[in-house]
């Protein structure tokens, strides 16, 4: 017999968990179908475990560098293991933590891999859900509305396959108990500078790779500039407009000669960090009417796919691969279910964020996306090198940009390159939610002293007048 339940979610990340926790809120009774671990990439392949690992490289450079603060420790050395069982067991407790969460909302959980299958004798509709679980037992769920939210897993190169030993995905570094001594980075996006910002902290020296003319290709021109230069200062080698030449490229037992452009690296591992795919494949898609390209699921702006009662959200839906980008999508679909016409998401007022040193984070357009769009456009740039508080900390790279309307004043996007980036750029998007102009947030008293001063000042150098500059 198949259980019934009014919402099925497929998939255990901040997509599916999130929207789990809403449904049930609502009074509906709901299932989750997780085939590995509760909490998805996020929890254990990509948000927290490399925030935490990123933090130890933090505790790392400043304990080396205490001294300038009156604190002598004699020598500083770096624990790998010990670093992993920190990372371990941080990433244990909130995994429990979502566990209880589930328990609270009676939201059942079917351990095991969720394939979606056609009409059958249990309903004329597809969506029936059957789940395999590791001994190769299988069940039937049947739900009234399904929501898939089965995430991504990291691109390959074509030619040169993870083996997991040499050529590495950021899943495999993530375990690694001992450090390389020399790592080449192939992909300058998000996960390729984080990486690339935390070894280079570890002491591990870095070849960073992109194709493209620049680091962080979504990211305003000033910050990819400055991202770059930053990193180079401290020791990275950055290598831009060249491409792996995989059929040149000899895969040792403990190293690699990779083919880069002209160049050969010889380096101890290659991480590819070229992007992810939508997590698709051997769901049963070919049993509904669902469109897929390139095995993205494609879904209206409710997420709802061509089967009515069968909804899309997060990473498998290719949108912005971002894990608060997924729950708000969870959060959307639900509403849509329980009949509420929610406003669609609007991407653009969706932080970015980055967690190298220092972090990069970003709101609303760069400033040739909105000269793209059509706006005639005043900037405001104030360097975090101008203000106490950065000094005080120590990390007083970066900046903060503001782009706004000439006509208008309105804030267009805010862009910061800098300490606390990932927390502050909260303030540049409420500014942009509450269509603000660059004169407002000019007009707000800042603390002081306060990283978040660099706003105030940023936003009077919109029009020419900062004070500490
Ligand atoms: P996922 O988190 O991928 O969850 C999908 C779940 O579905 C998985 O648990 C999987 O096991 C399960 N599943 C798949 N198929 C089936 C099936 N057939 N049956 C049952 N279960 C199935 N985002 C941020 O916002 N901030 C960050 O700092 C950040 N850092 C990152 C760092 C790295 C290295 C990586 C790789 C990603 C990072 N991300 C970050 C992205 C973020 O992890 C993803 O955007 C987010 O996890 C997507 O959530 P999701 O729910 O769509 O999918």
């Amino acid at each position: 017999m198949a259980q019934e339940f009014d919402v099925v979610v497929i998939g255990g990340g901040p997509g599916g968990y999130v929207a789990a926790i809403k449904a049930a809120q609502a009074g509906k009774s709901v299932a989750i179908v997780e085939a590995k671990k509760l909490g998805g990439t996020c929890l254990h392949r990509g948000c927290i475990p490399t925030k935490a690992l990123l933090k130890a490289a933090h505790v790392y450079q400043t304990a080396k560098q205490s001294a300038t603060y009156g604190v002598e420790t004699g020598d500083v050395t770096f624990n790998m293991e010990r670093a992993q069982t920190y990372k371990r067991d941080l990433v244990a407790g909130l995994e429990k933590g979502i566990e209880h969460l589930m328990k609270q909302g009676k939201i059942e959980v079917f351990r095991g891999k969720a394939s979606i299958l056609g009409p059958s004798i249990f309903s004329p509709q597809p969506g029936t859900v059957s789940v395999e679980d590791e001994t190769g037992e299988s069940e039937l769920i049947l739900p009234n509305q399904l929501i898939i939210a089965t995430g991504s897993i990291p691109r390959e190169i074509p030619g040169l396959p993870f083996d997991h030993e040499r050529i590495l995905n950021s899943d495999d570094l993530l375990n690694f108990e001992t450090l390389p001594e020399s790592i080449a980075i192939v992909g300058g996006g998000v996960i390729g500078v984080e990486w690339a910002s935390m070894l280079v902290d570890l002491d591990v020296n870095v070849t960073l790779i992109e194709v493209g003319d620049r680091l962080l290709p979504l990211e305003d021109k000033a910050v990819s500039r400055e991202v770059e230069r930053l990193l180079k200062k401290r020791g990275v080698r950055v290598k831009k407009s060249v491409t792996v030449d995989a059929e040149r490229t000899s895969i040792h037992k403990e190293s690699v000669e990779l083919a880069v452009g002209e160049e050969t690296l010889n380096v101890d591992c290659v991480l590819v960090s070229v992007g992810r795919v939508a997590n698709t494949e051997d769901l049963g898609l070919q049993n509904t009417s669902i469109v897929v390209e390139n095995g993205i699921i494609q879904v209206d702006s409710q997420y709802r796919t061509k089967e009515r009662h069968i909804f899309a959200i997060g990473d498998c839906i290719g949108k912005l691969q971002l894990a608060h980008v997924a729950s708000a999508e969870g959060v959307k679909a639900v509403e849509t279910i329980l009949g509420l016409e929610p406003t669609p998401l609007d991407y653009m007022l969706i932080p970015r964020c980055v967690y190298s040193v220092p972090e990069v984070a970003s709101v609303g357009l760069t400033e040739e996306a909105a000269k793209d769009a059509g706006h005639d456009v005043k900037t405001g740039t104030y360097r975090f090198n101008g203000l106490g508080k950065a000094r005080i900390e120590g990390q007083a790279d970066g900046f903060v940009k503001l782009v706004s309307d000439k006509e208008t004043d309105d804030l267009l996007g805010v862009h910061i390159v800098g300490p606390k980036a990932t927390e502050l750029i909260t303030e540049g998007g409420l500014a942009l939610v509450l269509n603000a102009t660059a004169w407002e947030m000019g007009q707000l008293v800042h603390p002081h002293p306060a990283l978040s001063e660099a706003f105030q000042e940023a936003a009077l150098a919109v029009d020419g007048l900062p004070i500490h500059a």
